[in-house]
């Protein structure tokens, strides 16, 4: 029996992990990925908004994140594949066959990217679909882009593009772009973006690497072609929360609501960081809500301690026997 099980090591579930350890919990830590850090991994810009430090990038911040990981006592399991969670009975049951029991669970599953789920997306993975403009710009100069989305992380890599690509088409079904101000003022300005609102990226087409897109614009009775050699997709993230979505109530868009002290509808459960959809998504925010649900779960479990402890010493008084 474990005090706490901690499901994702992104800087949530590490912060909880850590400070669980701090308070003398016998906590585990699960991690689905083969490697810890969550969407830090995929952070390429410099990192310069987490109070008193400063990273060129989020490897870089999870470094800093994970140092005394080894010397921590927390045990951390990565590779991890949850077959199914009771979080009333607080049980845990792995791929592997192995079976966990707790006394708390901790949900910090995070975000994953939203996919358009059209064809061409997954098979041209890492050929001409690009992660990010901050990591790829340079392998894509020269050649024509289009960006999918409106929102600010769309806005921001068709930016990037547009300092090395000839052109840029940002696709976007809304009517309008969703993303600030600044950043669609300068959309507007720059000579080489163009935009298309009402219109949709219906496939992505190549052969060894992408040669074009099929874009159906909300006017058009038909689908027209495109050429270009790399499409970067920016249309939102959504929660991982499909293990829990038959026990918990989320949210419309399928979040973990919290009290605040973290812990969802199902008592000694907690959800933290961006999967219990914070108002603002950020590795600060992420990172304390780690903290609160700890020192919460560790001052009930040494509450109950205490008690119990001070109930045996009673009886030992009573009886005499030890
Ligand atoms: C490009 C980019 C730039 C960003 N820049 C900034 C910035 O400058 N400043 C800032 O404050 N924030 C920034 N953010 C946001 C920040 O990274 C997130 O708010 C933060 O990572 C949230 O942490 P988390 O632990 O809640 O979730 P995540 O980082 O999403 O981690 C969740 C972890 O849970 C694991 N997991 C999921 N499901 C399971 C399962 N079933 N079993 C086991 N493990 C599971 C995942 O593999 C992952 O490791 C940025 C994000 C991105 C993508």
């Amino acid at each position: 029996m474990h005090d706490v099980v901690i499901i994702g090591a992104g800087p949530a579930g590490l912060s909880a992990a850590f400070w669980c350890d701090e308070l003398g919990l016998d906590t585990v830590l699960l991690e689905q990925d083969a490697g810890i850090g969550g969407q830090l991994l995929s952070v390429y810009n410099p990192i310069e908004n987490y109070l008193g430090l400063r990273a060129h990038n989020g490897r870089e911040l999870l470094e800093r994140f994970s140092a005394g990981i080894d010397e921590a006592d927390f045990d951390l399991w990565t590779n991890v594949e949850i077959e199914s969670v009771d979080l009333k009975a607080k049980r845990i049951a792995l791929r592997s066959g192995e079976e966990l029991q707790s006394i708390s669970i901790i949900i910090a599953t995070g975000v994953r990217r939203r996919q358009l789920g059209i064809p061409g997306e997954d098979e041209f993975a890492g050929r001409g679909v690009i992660e990010s403009a901050t990591r790829d710009r340079d392998l894509f100069a020269g050649r024509d882009v289009c960006v999918v989305g409106g929102g600010d992380a769309a806005a921001e890599n068709a930016l990037l593009l547009a300092e090395v690509c000839p052109t840029v088409t940002l696709v976007c079904r809304g009517k309008t772009l969703r993303a600030r101000r600044e950043f669609t003022e300068r959309l507007l300005g720059t000579h080489c973006i163009t935009v298309f609102t009402e219109a949709m990226v219906q496939r992505i087409l190549g052969n060894d690497e992408v040669e074009a897109v099929e874009i159906l614009r909300e006017d058009a009775l038909k689908p027209f072609q495109m050429a270009v050699g790399g499409v970067l997709i920016r249309v939102g993230v959504e929660p991982n929360t499909e293990l829990f979505r038959e026990q918990l109530p989320l949210d419309e868009r399928g979040y973990i609501p919290v009290s605040g002290d973290q812990e969802t509808s199902v008592a000694n459960v907690f959800a933290i960081g961006d999967v219990s959809h914070p108002l603002a998504p950020t590795i600060s925010g992420a990172t304390g809500a780690g903290a609160t649900a700890a020192k919460v779960i560790g001052s009930r479990l040494n509450s109950d301690r205490k008690g119990s402890r001070r109930g045996t010493e009673q009886e030992i008084a009573k009886t005499g026997r030890a």
